[in-house]
């Protein structure tokens, strides 16, 4: 054995031998693993350029998992693949001037060398890319399927348009207004683009989430639903006579004008109706009124974002009835989106809406209050939030439905309307259908044909996969595919007539929304998924990402997998039984604001010297290239825009793959935020090199023991003193808690608990110096005790345990430690804690040691015990004077 801890080359002679032994292929019903399958899989990386702390957090975590479970018996699959189409290859190409593909490419093989050197766990012979067309080949499969069964259609509307990747978004995937990586400002434009009928899934996605989903983070659950959104209401019918001369005069919509709202108990209060400029009634009211028409046409033409328009409106002529009083309602036309779903139009009650009380002030409307609380007092000169109270209220102004509750009205009200034909209950949901289409080259071709004879045509399926060009290198001004004629240009598979190409792409959330499942069959050609294989390891067991992915990714991919199953494909409705959602790693910012601009210009901490107060806060930092002051930030997430990331690399090329992992590990639970610090991970590495330090001494001793083959099946059988007794008592108590811990993904107490055990381990071998005639039994607990540990701590730090075990000779008995078994309980050793008491010893108030006892003694026999203790008898200088005795506790000896 090697004196000195050198982790740079242990690792790497053990990744080489797991490579040569292809350590963590896995098979199907591996005959090694009696408990069944485990699939463990973290979100598929984009191929950025190289690994962040982020990436390396996920995987270690995921790697944690992977070791554990294979060591209790599973076989476990951790699988490996890229994300590889999407806007960041194209920019880059952009920049660099060469094809996305060879920069997507080339990262991947520098990222995946990346991924070796932390020593993961990966089935490499699993690897998928989806830019690869024996990949995506299958989206254009499943696009076909679902256009065929009308869950992709076709529509041309009002998208999301994000004017700095000159592509259209998903609501999905706009966050306040701006576009989810770009940050701009999104805008909106009217094209025809594909959709899928997500909508269709709403009900049974939201039910899953609410009663199914058990081992899924409470908060994604909420955020799900709150996305899904569902409202239970009425539309209700507001009779008009309304006739359009340009078709036959018939009545516009049949005389109804449908209305949802969530609030039937205030039908009374209703004094005003606003449309969209889109509805029906809307246009045919602009036909005499050119500011009407004027207005509308603003609204169409506007390429301002929604969000920060200034919201206007216009009065029409137009009138309708209120269902019960038959009084008539003024009509007005409004520049914002009324959804869809709520019928392009909404009421206005004044009196218990807050945006319609003001409306009502503007235009003078009349505010007539509706539902009371007892003891409050309604102005209708100022706003209170009372107003809308559902919970407390009760009905007045309201004929017969006085006095009612907020649900008995609803109810009263709800059923009324209905026998009028005036009503119609219906659920709605906030969810709107996932636009798929992209303006962008690099990404999966949609396989439709567009023939001058026969419209849109689609691809044939075996004409599939319809392959993107992949040497074009971009200019940011315009999709390439546009540009390619050999791409471009096809003949009609009907009339086989010249045709053209569709030159947009899919969005790649449809690529990541079932690679998890291509992972069980990576190879296969004829087939998108192997039966036998899928059946065998779907659904995943633990699926590992970030939070942003709540109602992205997560949403998209269980809409797929429940279509996979509609269809017969897959035997599972659901993609991932548990979640964990990881949190961030943070770093401390730096910067200095610009003269020239009055910009903020960051510095990497790296860069920065930092001076600490007391309390180990910083309170001064200077650039050390020019030994300036630059201000201190806040503590926030790695970015390239705060330039505050930590190369993971340097870190592994430091300390090691195993400190790295260790410091990432231990430094906070993985569902919470870390903080990276340069004192953690030089205190990771410290802490295994006293463990090598430690097992270098120790190693000959342990040895001996295993060739001695004197390591005992069943510690009853050895004498073992009371101190060993406790020692032993003390690893199997902390193991206890680290499979707790385990089990509950608590992993940074898990490294507090190998700690612990190491402390104990550390302290045997001290006693072993005082006491010779226990060495043997000493040395026995000590084996069982580090082979424990090494356990414990291989799934946190696999190389140095991988080694440690080898030279210890555990190897020989039961093989490499990666299949070692996890260390079991041995509930004896727990158990003889009940029948003795610990009693500790002092001299004068100072502690000098302890001693075991059987439960039912006398204060003679505890001082006889006490003065024979060779321990304690070196610090009785003097004869005792006194003994005071806390009975199961404590003894303080005065002398
Ligand atoms: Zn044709």
């Amino acid at each position: 054995m090697q004196k000195k801890y050198n982790p740079i080359e242990i690792e790497k002679t053990t990744q080489f031998y797991w490579n040569k032994i292809d350590a963590y292929q896995a098979i199907e019903n591996d005959t090694r693993f009696p408990n069944g399958k485990f699939y463990t899989c973290s979100m598929l990386p984009y191929p950025s350029g190289k690994l962040h702390m982020g990436h390396v957090r996920n995987y270690t975590i995921n790697d944690v998992m992977y070791r554990y479970m294979r060591m209790n018996g599973y076989n476990v699959l951790m699988p490996m693949g890229w994300d590889a189409f999407g806007m960041p290859a194209e920019n880059a190409a952009i920049s660099n001037n060469i094809s996305p593909a060879k920069w997507t490419y080339d990262n991947v093989s520098y990222m995946k060398k990346q991924l070796s050197s932390l020593g993961l766990a990966i089935d490499w012979s699993r690897e998928i890319i989806t830019c690869s067309p024996k990949y995506y080949k299958w989206n254009q499969w499943i696009f076909l399927k679902m256009l065929k069964k009308g869950i992709i259609y076709k529509k041309t509307g009002i998208v999301n348009w994000d004017p700095v990747e000159k592509t259209v978004l998903a609501n999905e995937q706009v966050i306040n207004g701006k576009g989810w990586r770009s940050g701009a400002i999104i805008k909106k434009k009217k094209i025809p683009m594909y959709y899928a009928k997500i909508t269709n899934y709403a009900e049974e996605l939201l039910e899953y989430i609410n009663k199914k989903l058990p081992y899924w983070p409470k908060k994604v659950r909420l955020m799900q639903a709150n996305w899904i959104g569902k409202s239970k209401g009425i539309f209700l019918a507001f009779l008009h006579n309304i006739k359009d001369p340009k078709k036959n005069n018939k009545l516009i919509q049949k005389g109804k004008l449908w209305i949802f709202t969530t609030r039937i108990d205030i039908i009374y209060g209703i004094t005003f109706c606003i449309i969209s400029p889109e509805h029906p009634l809307a246009i045919f009211a602009a036909h005499n009124n050119i500011l009407l028409q004027k207005f509308i046409s603003e609204y169409k033409n506007n390429n301002i974002d929604s969000n920060v328009l200034e919201k206007k409106s216009i009065l029409t002529q137009l009138k309708v009835l209120h269902p019960f009083t038959n009084k008539k309602i003024k009509v007005f036309v409004v520049n914002y989106i009324i959804e869809e779903s709520y019928g392009k139009a909404a009421i206005g009650v004044p009196a218990h809406n807050k945006h319609d009380f003001y409306f009502a002030k503007k235009h003078s409307l009349s505010i007539k209050q509706v539902i009371n609380i007892k003891n409050k007092i309604y102005s209708d000169k100022i706003w209170q939030d009372w107003y809308i109270d559902k919970k407390n209220c009760y009905c007045i102004n309201s004929k017969k439905y006085n006095n009612m509750s907020h649900k008995e009205a609803t109810n009263a009200i709800s059923t009324d309307l209905i026998k009028l034909g005036l009503g119609n209950k219906k659920n709605i949901y906030r969810l709107r259908d996932w636009a798929i289409s992209r303006q962008r080259y690099w990404g999966t071709p949609i396989p439709i044909i567009y023939c001058n004879n026969c419209g849109s045509v689609p691809v044939p399926e075996k004409d599939l996969p319809v392959i993107l060009p992949e040497t074009c290198t971009p200019n940011g001004n315009n999709n390439l595919l546009k540009e390619n004629k050999k791409f471009l240009h096809v003949f009609c598979p009907k009339c086989n007539k010249l045709a053209y190409r569709e030159t947009d792409t899919m969005d790649t959330f449809v690529d990541s929304s079932w690679y998890y499942m291509r992972y069980t069959s990576p190879k296969l050609k004829n087939f998108m998924i192997d039966d036998n294989k899928i059946n065998y390891w779907m659904p995943v067991d633990q699926y590992i990402g970030g939070i942003e992915h709540a109602i992205l990714h997560l949403l998209y991919a269980r809409f797929w997998t429940k279509f996979m199953y509609n269809l017969g494909l897959i035997k599972f409705n659901e993609p991932f039984i548990k979640l964990l959602t990881q949190g961030m790693v943070l770093n401390k910012t730096y910067y200095r604001i610009e003269n020239s601009s009055n910009k903020k210009k960051w510095y990497n901490p790296t860069d920065i010297k930092i001076t600490l107060d007391k309390k180990n806060k910083p309170i001064h930092a200077i650039l050390k290239l020019d030994k300036k002051p630059v201000i201190i930030g806040n503590i926030e997430k790695m970015s390239k825009s705060k330039n505050n990331g930590i190369d993971p690399q340097i870190q592994i090329n430091t300390y090691g793959a195993d400190s790295t992992r260790l410091f990432t590990i231990f430094s906070a639970p993985p569902e919470q935020n870390l903080e990276w610090s340069n004192i953690g991970i030089k205190g990771a590495n410290r802490f295994l090199n006293r463990v090598w330090n430690f097992s270098y001494i120790l190693a000959p001793r342990i040895i001996n023991i295993i060739n001695l083959n004197i390591f005992p099946n069943n510690f009853s059988i050895i004498k073992l003193n009371d101190n060993q007794k406790m020692f032993r008592r003390n690893i199997y108590k902390i193991l206890q808690k680290i499979n707790r811990d385990m089990e509950n993904i608590q992993y940074n107490t898990v490294v507090s608990g190998c700690m612990k055990i190491f402390n104990i381990l550390e302290c045997i071998n001290s006693n072993t110096k005082y006491d010779n005639n226990t060495n043997t039994n000493n040395d026995t607990i000590l084996c069982e005790g580090m082979s424990i540990f090494l356990r414990t701590l291989n799934p946190i730090a696999p190389h140095i345990t991988h080694v440690l075990w080898k030279e210890f000779k555990y190897s020989i008995q039961q093989g490499d430690i990666l299949n070692a078994r996890w260390p079991q309980i041995d509930s004896l050793a727990l158990k003889e804690e009940k029948e003795k008491i610990k009693l500790i010893i002092q001299i004068n108030g100072k502690f000098r040691g302890h001693i075991f006892l059987k439960k039912k003694y006398t204060t003679d026999f505890v001082k006889k015990i006490i003065l024979k203790d060779k321990a304690i008898q070196k610090y009785l200088i003097h004869p005792p004077k006194k003994f005071f005795i806390i009975p199961d506790k404590l003894v303080n000896i005065i002398i």
